[in-house]
């Protein structure tokens, strides 16, 4: 029978860069059992929210047409609101993705003339569009509703100042992002959500806050519905699909503020009533079910990484030792060769496409050639092992997911094995 050792070298891992591997992996024992501890708690809080719902057989069973009355839709549901201890939450394959998600909280929770607030600097690209930073048709900017912005201070804590001279009348509807995305400020911790909440709360009670989850959802023990959020919002082909669900996307919160998305997605009168879940609910049962765990393995990818970029004196953030609040590690590397050799191995790696080579191309959107690694089960899921940058200076790599912590390992050591060939290290 083959050593471990011996199948990942017959898989171009050589006996040098997996014994560096063994070693960095040695010294994060602890940070991995807290890691596990997260986990643990996490899967018994899905379990208890499926257990209190009463998810039956028949609510895995597909629906078709109106959808009217569609038990393993309304129930899970349910289990969005008990895990997030919401009130209400609308979870659907109609829901495109991530920023369908986000655009729809948004556009359904303000009026003509309300103010849409941003005390986090600025939000994911794709919601300049939406709200009209950048023109396009149909943005909140087109229908009236103006957008007001307080960036991080230079440590990245909150201007609080200037936060609340930004808190007007027309104040409606705060938004907070909770993950850094691919910028290069600090993703925010739960507790340091639920103080910025209480601070505008403060000054504005009946301020609807809303906070983009993408990518932090089952990282921590608390969700920011626990601390304030009246909506989080995410993308079901991150973190709370588990890997399983092909598309979706979920806003959970207040009644009010759901039902209106409701009436929104669908339509005024008909709200959550309709929309049939085809045959989408197991996955979307199981992906959630899986997810406390998978989101261990892709955090355990990111530390893994850290730790092992940080030892050859490249930038990383978060570095290997800090706290962890989302799953996306950025890895800078000064060269292209750097970045290219590890997108190269990432891809290699992969269950699906592992014969491909990636190459940079003209994305739209961007100043810069992208390259983009991924062989995924789903397509464009991030919560699969997967990594991006532009292909300009500094060079970074943004690199998350990994349906597995043995795959995010493999596929880090392949990059390891990459930078090694082409010079960029020496062990
Ligand atoms: C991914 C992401 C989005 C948008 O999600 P898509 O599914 O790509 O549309 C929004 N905000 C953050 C922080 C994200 O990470």
């Amino acid at each position: 029978m083959l050593q471990t050792a011996e199948l990942y070298k017959s898989m171009g891992i050589d006996e040098e860069v997996y014994a560096f591997g063994e070693d960095i992996l040695s010294s994060l024992k602890e940070r991995f059992e807290s890691i596990d501890e997260t986990a643990q708690y996490n899967q018994l809080k899905v379990l208890r929210a499926m257990q209190e719902a009463k998810v039956s057989e028949a609510c895995l069973l597909p629906t078709t047409g109106y959808g009217y009355n569609d038990l393993g839709r309304e129930t899970l549901e349910k289990v969005y609101a008990g895990v997030f201890h919401t009130e209400d939450a609308l979870v659907r394959p109609q829901i495109t993705c991530g920023t369908h998600a986000l655009a729809l909280a948004l556009m359904s929770n303000l009026r003509p003339g309300d103010e849409l607030l941003s005390p986090v600097g600025k939000p994911y690209d794709t919601l300049e569009e939406v709200i009209g930073i950048r023109p396009s048709k149909g943005s909140l900017a087109e229908y009236g509703i103006t957008y007001r912005q307080v960036d991080l201070l230079e440590g990245g804590g909150f201007d609080y100042e200037a936060i609340r001279k930004a808190i007007g009348a027309k104040t409606k509807l705060v938004t907070i992002q909770r993950s850094k995305g691919y910028q290069t400020r600090p993703t925010l911790s739960v507790e340091r959500i639920g103080e910025l909440i209480t601070f505008v709360k403060g000054i504005k009670p009946d301020v609807i806050c809303m906070v983009d989850n993408c990518y932090g959802e089952f990282v921590e023990r608390l969700e920011p519905s626990d601390v304030g959020a009246d909506m989080v919002v995410g993308s079901l082909i991150k973190n709370p699909g588990g890997g399983l669900a092909p598309i979706g996307g979920y806003i959970a919160g207040r009644k009010e503020c759901v039902e209106n998305a409701a009436y929104r997605l669908t339509s005024p009168g008909l709200g959550k009533e309709v929309g049939a879940s085809l045959s989408i609910l197991r996955d979307f049962y199981q992906g959630l079910f899986l997810s406390p765990t998978v989101t261990a393995g892709a955090l355990k990818g990111a530390v893994f990484a850290a730790n092992i970029y940080e030892h050859f004196g490249f930038p990383v953030i978060p570095n290997g030792t800090e706290e962890r609040y989302d799953i996306i590690q950025a890895i800078t590397f000064g060269k292209p060769e750097g970045l290219l050799a590890f997108c190269r191995g990432i891809q290699a790696a992969a269950p699906v496409d592992s014969f491909v080579t990636p190459e940079p191309w003209d994305m739209p959107g961007y100043d810069a050639k992208v390259i983009m690694a991924a062989g995924a089960f789903v397509s464009g899921s991030s919560i699969e092992l997967s990594a991006d940058g532009p292909l300009k200076p500094p060079y970074a790599v943004y690199f998350q997911g990994g349906l597995t912590w043995e795959h995010a390992k493999y596929g880090i050591l392949k990059t390891l094995q990459e930078m090694k060939n082409c010079g960029m290290i020496r062990l």
